[in-house]
């Protein structure tokens, strides 16, 4: 019993593990004549309490694995911090670069419930006469679903990706034509980079969040030049946004262009230092992003996190008319040959966006993959400081084979009885 404990406290509060047969040997090597001799470790899934070797199953979804979709947030709010205030072998002058936070929008498909604000910020009646509570369901919905542009809706989903990888290129465009470079001698003076996240809004529509960051030729190793400030960032970001079109299929007789929508939020991010209470934080946008990536498309669906496979199944679903039409219309549109590229019925679920949920630029800050594998490194220098081996003198013998995922039930009892992990230091909390 305590050592099936031990293993399953090393899952860190996993509770979808995947379950691994096979073995690990470790054999001392000599690095000079590449001669291998003792096994100096041998592990053999047999032998472990719960039968096979278990591996975290690393899912973002707060929905399918709250506590792997922790470790995510808290590597995201990593990732997010270093390219905003340096560190993880990002420099700290990264903070002095012109960055800001924007927020980007699809246009309307029809009128929807809302909450509007009038003078002093007072909550006034909806379009449908009623006052809506901050948490009303209704919010977002559209007021006649008849006349509401669902096919539209679907389809800007379906296309949000490449509408904001053609919005990056006109960017930095925009910003070599405010300082009076041409594109190919702009790469020699400075950079653009962003990290963003996709986040849902109530009506079921995309919208990302970006951290967007000038710096020198090099990244962030280098100092942007004089003239990139965020006021000329923000100014090309507005322009770009306003100019992008991503021409979509015609249906039915009826051209579809994708835009972004008029609404645009463009705010300068402060180091904490100058953060006068009123400022937009580092770790604020932080935050923010991380929490965001460990979400998909529940703040629209509720609970609905993974693929279809048959419409029927769509009947059981606790879900909004709203988002079950979202999804229908996917659905129906996914069997039209010419849109087969969208893979609107494996996307369904996501109404339509197959998008990453968190994506950057390569010289944004770190990545997630560097994170992971510092943490094992962290883990496996932990277990050896008490044997002689360095990991270059150690040959690594392994074969596993996919055993299945999950836990039984008696681990998930024993499991349960586990005091959560330790967090770490210095990040806000899930809020
Ligand atoms: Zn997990
Ligand atoms: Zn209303």
């Amino acid at each position: 019993m305590p050592a099936l404990l031990r293993q399953l406290s090393g899952l860190g509060g996993c509770t979808h593990p995947i379950r691994l047969d096979g073995h690990r040997t470790e054999y001392d090597l000599n690095t000079r004549t590449s001669e291998i001799g003792n096994a100096l470790h041998h592990l053999d899934s047999t032998s472990l309490p719960a039968g096979h070797l278990l591996v975290r199953c690393n899912n973002r979804r707060t929905t399918r694995c709250p506590a792997c979709a922790e470790v995510y947030r808290r590597d995201t709010f990593h990732l997010i911090t270093s390219g905003l205030r340096g560190g993880k072998g990002v420099p700290e002058r990264v903070a002095a670069h012109p960055r800001v936070f924007a927020t980007f929008t699809a246009p309307g498909f029809g009128p929807v419930h809302n909450r509007p604000t009038g003078p002093a910020r007072t909550a006034r009646p909806c379009r449908c006469g009623t006052l809506h509570d901050q948490d009303d369901p209704a919010l977002g919905t559209p007021l006649d679903p008849d006349t509401y542009d669902y096919e539209a809706a679907v389809l800007w989903n379906a296309h949000a990706g490449p509408l904001w990888r053609r919005f990056s290129t006109y960017l930095r465009r925009e910003v070599a034509k405010r300082a009076s470079l041409t594109q190919r001698a702009f790469g020699e003076y400075a950079r653009v980079s962003f990290a963003k996240v996709a986040e849902y809004q109530k009506r079921g529509a995309v919208h990302f969040h970006a951290v967007i960051r000038i710096d020198g030729p090099e990244g962030g190793d280098t100092p942007p030049p004089a003239w990139a400030t965020a006021e000329l960032l923000t100014d090309s970001i507005e322009t770009a946004a306003a100019a992008v079109r991503v021409d979509g299929p015609v249906i039915d007789g009826r051209a579809h262009t994708f835009t972004f929508g008029r609404q645009l939020d463009v705010r300068t991010i402060r180091s904490a230092d100058f953060d006068g209470g009123q400022e937009l934080t580092e770790r604020a946008v932080a935050a923010y992003i991380a929490k965001y990536a460990t979400k998909g498309a529940e703040t629209a669906t509720g609970a609905l996190d993974r693929p279809l496979k048959f419409l029927a199944e769509l009947a059981q679903l606790d879900i909004s008319d709203h988002a079950r039409r979202m999804i229908r219309t996917a659905w129906t549109l996914g069997a039209r040959k010419e849109l087969e590229h969208l893979r609107l019925r494996t996307w369904a679920h996501m109404l339509g966006f197959r998008g990453h949920f968190s994506t950057k630029s390569r010289r944004y800050s770190t990545t997630l993959g560097a994170l992971r594998t510092a943490r094992a490194e962290w883990r496996r220098a932990q277990a050896a400081t008490d044997t002689q081996t360095g990991p270059d003198t150690t040959l690594v013998l392994a074969h596993w084979v996919y055993a299945g995922t999950g836990l039984t039930d008696a681990e998930t009892w024993l499991a349960e009885t586990l005091e959560p992990a330790p967090g770490t230091e210095g990040e806000p909390t899930r809020g």
